[in-house]
């Protein structure tokens, strides 16, 4: 690509014909540069081969016109009583009338100045004994435009204020003409057909001037997908450059020398699931090689990831490495810390806590780190923050963690460690997403429960029935089991009116529930008092936690059987789907009551439905995404989550897949200077595509 035009950033105003004016219009739509301008697609097209004479056409004709405007007007039709906009038009063969009804918009009234050509179409009706055409759609064309000179098949652009189609279209085509030899897929020459692509630029120019192969809505989709698969390319592309360069730090190769696979075969108190089964093997594959390990795992509550974490911990140590556990809070630390010690305690490992208070015990903890006498440490993150030495840390693992260990992985770089990494997550998302997010990463997934879970069954009830819901709670506290209530708000607040959790355990309490004890957790509270409260329902002293969405990470209390959401609609079902994982955790069957507004609309009605019928998080995640968008689904802008210019992953995520593919095809062919100018545009567009991984 010669870089004297590099489309990129070549500024419109070098187009012939855009002056200071017409640049500065263009700009305002976001158009700056030639690229930009390219890739402005016309939205539909006007077939004008099929256009009529004024006095060929007949009532119930749906036609198209071409004609020069005389006169308009507006009127009022008192016994209708309706206000219209009129406009009486004329070709050389006969007038007729358009009407707009109620509607007189500035752009109407500029459309109809006198002697403007306009395209017309819609469909023709009577009006007394006149014809006329009521709300047709109207284009502007340029106005010395003559009937001969539209006689193909026109694009009709996206409108742009103050600019005329016509004009619009000597613009694109002006840029065509100077710039179209630049103008190539990242894709080096001759690989297109290898790839069974169609060629970019043929698309591009086909898409702004069509032939009468585009007319339809399936073939001009067809076109675009190509200029979409360009763009996820680049994408992916870049991706894997990037992924490449961590794959060539080196890492350790993990040999696994001990026994401790076979141990953990024996002291494994279940069968592994198939989906189990594979995950290991490919964790031991990656440990087995020499570029350090950055593998995601995805799996729903439940779903058994801590034993494939050991499995890992199991071939580090059997090298002769450390592994430090990590979660994100205390709670969830000790958690892991019982989960997991029992497993190596059988084993004859050391396992070692560290808490962040914990005095001059944790001196002497520190101290067994740093000799070796430790060989699992569990902690928060801020076990990397601390000076804590390790003497020889092979293996991390990161629980709970959806914003992925980014930060733990710099630390870890600057402290000039490059130890495998395993971050597993509870929050899957859809399949096409995570090659976008997670993209750097190679990805896990298991997507199978252990047999004879108990499933939970869900509930979508309206406010006035929540009695329903709370009576439920009162049989499950009477067979011995324990409630989540959960609330969207900590407090009041003046300006939603919602159910917050404060008020409501005091109110549940004293009305509904006097003969159980109710307790309260909310993000507000200070650390060791949601532990406090956290320990308390642990050992059952509180029968009903009416709680915020604190309680959405990782939480393990088998004896909760049953949850109550209020304001449902509020949440997203993600979100909904991590809370109601908190329960079935136990042998006893649980359920899970989504209390939402009598106002729902019809999307968010069927949205909560979803989860009657599902709990498998995928298909959750997937119809989440569907129905909100990926960027609303995790928190719209600050999810990082690129944006495409094309592209749309709920509606095209399969072509995603394909330029995943072509880009492990590409990626060896490209020569050096080729990658270079991928990546410098792909960070022009995307900035950092690893701190997308950012999702809150
Ligand atoms: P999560 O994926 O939520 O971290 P865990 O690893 O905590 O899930 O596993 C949840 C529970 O399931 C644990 O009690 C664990 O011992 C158990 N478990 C894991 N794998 C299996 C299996 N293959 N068969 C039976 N129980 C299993
Ligand atoms: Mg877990």
């Amino acid at each position: 690509m010669e870089k004297e035009n590099d489309i990129t950033k070549k500024q419109i105003r070098y187009i012939k014909g855009v002056g200071p004016k017409i640049a500065a219009l263009l700009n305002k739509k976001g158009l700056n540069t030639v690229e930009d301008l390219f890739y402005f697609l016309p939205n539909r097209y006007v077939d004008k081969r099929s256009i009529k004479n004024i006095n060929e056409i007949t009532e119930g004709e749906t036609v198209l016109i071409i004609a020069k405007v005389t006169s308009s007007r507006s009127v009022y039709f008192p016994k209708a009583r309706r206000r219209a906009f009129e406009a009486t038009v004329q070709d050389s063969t006969g007038s007729l009338t358009l009407r707009w009804f109620n509607v007189v918009l500035p752009y109407l009234k500029e459309l109809c100045i006198k002697d403007n050509t306009v395209l017309l179409s819609g469909r023709v009706t009577k009006f007394g004994k006149n014809l006329q055409m009521v709300h047709p759609e109207a284009v502007l064309l340029a106005s010395e435009a003559k009937r001969e000179e539209h006689q193909g098949i026109i694009p009709v652009y996206p409108e742009i204020s103050g600019l005329k189609q016509g004009t619009l279209r000597n613009i694109i085509n002006q840029a065509f003409v100077q710039y179209a030899d630049s103008l190539c897929s990242i894709i080096p020459s001759g690989l297109e057909d290898l790839l069974g692509v169609p060629r970019f630029k043929d698309m591009l120019i086909k898409i702004h001037f069509p032939d009468e192969t585009i007319v339809d809505e399936a073939s001009r989709q067809k076109y675009i997908d190509r200029l979409i698969f360009e763009e996820y390319l680049l994408f992916q592309i870049s991706l894997q450059i990037k992924k490449q360069s961590t794959k060539n730090k080196k890492g350790i190769a993990f040999i696994n020398k001990g026994d401790y696979r076979m141990f953990f075969e024996k002291g494994l108190p279940f069968k592994l699931t198939n989906a189990q089964r594979r995950v290991i093997e490919e964790i031991e594959k990656d440990m087995g090689s020499e570029s350090p390990m950055n593998r995601l795992l995805q799996g729903d509550v439940g779903s058994g990831k801590t034993i494939c974490a050991i499995a890992a911990a199991c071939i580090a140590i059997g090298s002769g490495y450390q592994v430090a556990f990590m979660a994100p809070t205390e709670i969830l630390a000790e958690q892991q810390y019982f989960a997991i010690h029992r497993f190596f305690d059988d084993m004859g490992l050391t396992v070692t806590y560290l808490r962040g208070n914990m005095g001059k015990e944790r001196m002497d903890i520190i101290d067994s780190i740093k000799r070796g006498s430790t060989n699992v440490v569990v902690g928060t993150h801020a076990l990397l923050q601390d000076d804590i030495e390790f003497k020889s840390l092979g293996l991390v693992v990161i629980d709970e963690q959806h914003r992925f260990g980014v930060m733990q992985r710099k630390i870890l770089k600057e402290k000039g460690l490059f130890p495998d990494t395993l971050v597993m997550t509870a929050t899957p998302i859809p399949r096409t997403l995570s090659m976008v997010v997670y993209g750097d990463l190679d990805v896990s997934i298991i997507d199978e429960m252990p047999v004879g879970r108990q499933k939970i069954m869900t509930r979508v009830f309206f406010n006035r029935e929540n009695h329903i819901a709370f009576q439920q709670v009162e049989e499950e506290l009477k067979n011995g089991g324990q409630a989540f209530i959960v609330y969207p708000l900590v407090e009041e607040s003046q300006k939603i009116d919602l159910l917050n959790a404060t008020n409501m355990a005091e109110l549940l309490q004293k009305t509904v529930f006097p003969n159980h004890i109710v307790g309260l957790l909310h993000g507000r509270m200070k650390p060791d008092e949601k532990e406090r409260v956290m320990l308390l329902f642990k050992k059952k002293q509180i029968d009903i936690l009416v709680c915020t969405t604190v309680i959405e990470v990782g939480i393990d209390i088998p004896n909760a059987t049953i949850m109550v959401i209020e304001h449902a609609e509020r949440f997203g079902l993600s979100q909904l789907h991590q809370l109601r994982g908190r329960i079935g955790r136990g042998s006893k069957s649980s359920k899970c009551f989504l209390i939402a507004s009598e106002k729902l609309t019809p999307v968010a009605k069927r949205r909560l439905k979803v989860m009657e019928k599902t709990t498998d998080g995928f298909q959750i995640s997937e119809e989440d995404m569907r129905l909100r968008g990926p960027g609303e689904m995790f928190g719209l802008k600050q999810s990082g989550i690129p944006e495409f210019r094309l592209g749309n992953l709920v509606r095209d995520g399969y072509i995603m897949s394909r330029a995943k593919k072509a880009a492990e095809q590409v990626l060896p062919k490209l020569s050096n200077r080729e990658l270079d100018q991928i990546k410098e545009r792909a960070d022009m567009k995307w900035e950092d595509p690893v701190s997308v991984a950012d999702i809150a």
